[in-house]
């Protein structure tokens, strides 16, 4: 998007045109709601029921059934995750980034969710808090748990600088998804995905649209904690880029692990709630 000598003269009404207002092109007052208050309240009686740490520059999977909790937390020093998520039954049903983007905005917190791919299209897990939530949006237009960016991954570290670096996110969750079914690096590799980036401070800049980062505000004893609306099978990277002030792909920045946590709610503690169906499209195309 840089000026060059083939950018057109502007029309004489150029002004105008870009002087229209944006309309919301997914205005989300019709999603189905979550119940936050009946989560919250189930997760402050709830008990823990396992922990992963997630070494840094390496990914560990983690399940979750319908109804528990699992909490990310930032330990020891600054460091962001990226974050695969599955059905537990079928790999077919995973997070669909973009959708969520579409659906909530470029990044995410507390009372938004994480939906599925087609043609399951339903909410996978419920943000429920979020200890970054005071951020907001800064005077750079940056904001934390981003479903912009895709994930850290070889082949573009490859293209832009020729490197062979195998502890990018991308490597980190094929190699953890891989272990954890007992599947090869082969089978494994197109089952991984575009990420939540948790607790990663990024946006587009103004001037040239591009996707920047900056350090994350993230602090030991952040966290960012969710519902599971669905079986879930997670996969956590601690990102080579450690808080991401600088650069990432490699093993230069200082890096640090992350602590999920697993919770079960008591018994009733969710009165009301049933995990939901699969979108309720017929899937018939006009055919
Ligand atoms: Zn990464």
């Amino acid at each position: 998007m840089t000026e060059s000598q083939t950018t057109p003269r502007p029309p004489a009404d150029a002004d105008a045109r870009r002087a229209i207002a944006p309309v919301i092109c997914y205005p989300n007052e019709g999603l189905p709601q979550p119940n936050l208050e009946l989560y919250q309240n189930a997760r402050a009686g709830a008990q823990k029921t396992g922990e992963v740490l997630v070494p840094p520059r390496d990914a560990r999977c983690f399940e979750v059934p319908a109804g528990h909790f699992f909490r990310i937390t930032s330990v020891e020093g600054s460091q962001v995750g990226d974050l695969n998520m599955w059905s537990f039954t079928d790999l077919s049903e995973r997070f669909y980034s973009g959708k969520t983007r579409a659906l909530h905005g470029t990044h995410l917190t507390t009372g938004e969710r994480m939906w599925s791919s087609f043609p399951h299209m339903r909410p996978m897990a419920t943000i429920i808090a979020d200890t970054l939530g005071w951020y907001g949006i800064d005077e750079f237009g940056g904001s934390v748990h981003d479903v912009i960016g895709t994930r850290c991954d070889p082949y573009t570290g490859n293209l832009l600088s020729g490197t062979q670096y195998h502890h990018c996110c991308h490597s980190n969750l094929t190699r953890a998804l891989a272990d954890h079914l007992g599947i090869s690096l082969a089978e494994a590799e197109p089952a991984v995905h575009d990420v939540l980036n948790v607790f990663m401070c990024t946006g587009f800049t103004r001037d040239t649209g591009q996707y920047f980062m900056k350090a994350s505000p993230v602090r030991p004893g952040d966290y960012l904690e969710f519902f599971a609306e669905i079986d879930l099978l997670g996969n956590l990277s601690a990102c080579p880029g450690g808080d991401c002030s600088s650069e990432h792909s490699s093993d230069t920045a200082a890096c640090y692990p992350l602590l999920v946590e697993t919770f079960a709610p008591t018994e009733g503690a969710l009165e009301g709630w049933s995990s939901p169906a699969r979108n309720g499209y017929d899937g018939t195309h006009g055919r």
